[in-house]
């Protein structure tokens, strides 16, 4: 279901406002690209499968005792190459919960190695057990009343104990993620918008097992209940994306944009003709050479739009 109004958001890199609705919960800058936002309205309302499947949980039940024994070893680098494993093998087996970037292959690539280091650093560190444990006491101590959508609601007090370790567990996430290099590997950059995303996710899961009241105080605590207004008509031509041939507007003025079809990030400053069968493009901008959306010949980006992605 697409609302025709859409999340006031504005990119924290180019200071442009989103004006077009976006398909999924991740908005993107029509501008630069860039994640600008996270909308949790969109991502409650999507209901692609979110499972990942027997293939990736067998693989999750064989790499489990290995992941034990090397963190026993303090092995860092054979969890980290396990942790590789498990996250390739969930981007490839729920697509659906993570951003349409991991269309992208440089993307995923990222988005892997990001997760697999966040995991082990995590795993790692004294800090983030405790919090880590900390957390887990409190889920313990929920208390459940009947009432709500499940049939059964946690008391809020017990809730709100919750809550106050998991936004701990955030703050020691961040504060590893800037004392080891996590941060800067982010895929999406080091931008508010990851710990929004992170805040959803917990509310997502939790709103069903809540009264109205901590409903609304969640969503005003977390910043997620947001302001929705009109799209904005900015000038824009719809160009077939050089990857998948989905439409892509590109805005008046746009560098980058993403590609909500495939994920890929595309040049936008200009539209490229295909040498083979002139169908005019937008290339994939962290892409070396693709293959045309309309007649598979294998084609070289130019090394300019790799220059642009630079001085982004
Ligand atoms: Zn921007
Ligand atoms: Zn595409
Ligand atoms: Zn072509």
């Amino acid at each position: 279901m697409t609302s025709l109004r859409i999340k006031l958001s504005r990119c924290h890199v180019c200071n442009a406002t989103k004006g077009r609705p976006s398909p999924t919960a991740y908005v993107f800058c029509d501008f630069c690209g860039a994640l600008i936002d996270f909308d949790f309205q969109t991502a409650i309302g999507d209901t692609r499968s979110k499972l990942p499947g027997p293939e990736y949980e067998r693989l999750r039940a064989a790499l489990g005792p290995k992941l034990e024994r090397a963190h026993a070893r303090g092995d860092r680098d054979e969890y980290l190459s396990l942790q590789r494993q498990l996250f390739a093998a969930y981007v490839e087996a729920c697509p659906a919960a993570c951003s349409p970037r991991v269309g992208d292959p440089v993307y995923r690539q990222k988005y892997i190695e990001h997760s697999a280091r966040a995991a082990m650093e995590g795993a790692f560190d004294p800090e983030m057990k405790a919090a880590s444990e900390r957390q887990a006491v409190a889920m313990k101590a929920l208390q459940w009343v009947p009432g709500g959508p499940m049939g059964v609601t946690c008391r809020p007090d017990t809730f709100w104990a919750l809550y106050d370790t998991v936004l701990d567990v955030a703050a020691v996430g961040k504060r590893m993620g800037e004392r080891t290099g996590l941060a800067a590997l982010a895929p999406d950059g080091d931008t508010p918008v990851n710990e929004r995303i992170g805040l959803s996710l917990f509310v997502q899961g939790w709103l069903p097992y809540l009264k109205q009241p901590e409903v609304e105080q969640l969503l005003a605590r977390t910043g997620l209940a947001a302001e929705y207004v009109e799209p904005t008509t900015t000038r824009d031509e719809v160009v077939p994306c050089g990857v998948c041939k989905a439409d892509v507007h590109r805005a008046e003025g746009a560098h980058f944009c993403v590609c909500d079809g495939c994920g890929h990030l595309l040049f936008a400053e200009v539209v490229t003709p295909c040498t083979h069968c002139s169908a005019k493009l937008l290339l994939p901008a962290e892409r070396t050479s693709f293959q045309c959306a309309f007649c598979s010949t294998e084609l070289r980006t130019q090394a300019w739009t790799m220059k642009h992605l630079e001085g982004r």
